[in-house]
């Protein structure tokens, strides 16, 4: 309230009950300072491949006065092509975000709690409010580990459905598919949502499964692996059921989520396999080194299968870390939640950008 200014136009007055009950989501910041090292929102630190670039420019040059297709038909088959499905198996939406909040919507009931790690992506929570789902939260294992075997017993009792992100936010934890697959027999009745937004990075997609288990949606954006998180581009995959009930929501909120140049440039990108690799693996690499220079420096380092590392430093406050590095032009992200509150998510930026991280981290620490 104290932040509210007394204008009438933006008094709560007018306010929703809906719209004032809300807890929305709130993204890392962006803000804009020349020098700035960003390794606070998983980012990708290298420039999207130039053919998309291109594509966009020529997708610019002609055509925007008319409105897109509204089924993204060529990146849908571009989707599909690339991952072996028919194009009737892919939904694609204004990034990842949108498409879990119509997933969410989709799918899950109101009157039987969802089950999600206690840890995890902080929107499905807000989804689930916004949406008037309840959600039950399941907690991870002492090493900050999807328990599945927890979470199959759970689920084998009843529920809304599961959702969670494989590998997990912010841990960086990835399950393999077996223990996936587990999951999706324990909760047959109902959909289990594998959101892979980090997935290229070294974890195990389920898409295999698609095939197998008509309960199962998988979620992965361009935003992380493909450098275009400025374009907001996702999809989900599934058998046609479920992408057809996507489409019945998409088509109750808005025909055109996707514009013409965002098709052009997802479409390219997903087809600039040699620059996916190289970039993808230049994240890896430096991934790798991040993490061993963390350790050298006193910090604990989950293992990660993402484009950031999930560390705790024993003998440092992880916010006051978060706001020295600050002072030093180096963003990070730090979530005051249960549990990760002694944790700092670090996305995994370039090499110097790690160096410049790491400088910072040693005069702090006075290393
Ligand atoms: N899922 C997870 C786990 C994420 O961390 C993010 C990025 N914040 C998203 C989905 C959404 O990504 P986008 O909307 O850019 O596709």
């Amino acid at each position: 309230m104290a932040m509210m200014d007394s204008s009438p136009l933006s008094t709560p007055a007018f306010w929703s009950p809906r719209a004032a009950a809300l807890a929305p989501y709130v993204p890392g910041e962006q803000p804009r300072i020349a020098g700035l090292v960003k390794l606070n929102t998983n980012e990708n630190p290298y420039p999207p491949s130039p053919r998309a670039i291109e594509a966009i420019g020529q997708a610019a040059a002609g055509g925007l006065e008319r409105y897109p297709d509204p089924e993204s038909t060529l990146l849908r088959e571009a989707v599909a092509r690339r991952h072996g499905l028919a194009p009737q198996q892919v939904f694609a939406g204004n990034g990842s975000d949108e498409v879990l909040a119509h997933a969410f919507y989709a799918f899950f009931s109101q009157d039987e709690a969802l089950l999600c790690p206690d840890v995890t992506y902080g929107f499905y929570r807000v989804y689930a409010q916004l949406h008037g789902i309840a959600v039950e939260p399941q907690p991870l294992d002492a090493a900050l580990r999807i328990d599945v075997d927890a979470l199959a017993a759970r689920a084998a009792r009843g529920c809304g459905g599961i959702v969670i992100a494989n590998p997990n936010a912010p841990t960086g934890i990835g399950l393999p598919l077996a223990r996936i697959e587990r999951l999706l027999v324990a909760c047959q009745r109902r959909v289990v949502l594998v959101d892979e937004a980090y997935v290229d990075f070294g974890g195990e997609s389920v898409l295999p499964l698609v095939e197998r288990h008509p309960n199962l949606l998988v979620v992965q954006t361009l935003s992380k692996s493909r450098s275009l998180a400025g374009l907001r581009v996702g999809f989900a995959c599934g058998q046609a059921p479920l992408i057809e009930a996507l489409t019945r929501v998409k088509n109750s909120f808005n025909s055109y989520p996707l514009d013409r140049l965002a098709v052009a440039g997802a479409v390219a990108a997903l087809e600039d396999e040699a620059w996916f690799r190289q970039t993808r693996d230049a994240v890896v690499d430096t991934r790798e080194g991040l993490a061993l220079q963390l350790e050298d420096l006193g910090f604990e380092v989950l293992p990660s299968q993402a484009n950031f590392v999930f560390a705790r430093h024993p003998g440092r406050d992880a916010a006051a870390l978060a706001a020295a590095l600050r002072e030093r032009a180096v963003l990070v992200r730090h979530f005051a939640q249960p549990r990760i509150a002694q944790y700092l998510r670090i996305s995994v930026g370039t090499r110097e950008q790690c160096m410049a991280l790491v400088a910072a981290l040693e005069e702090i620490l006075g290393a």
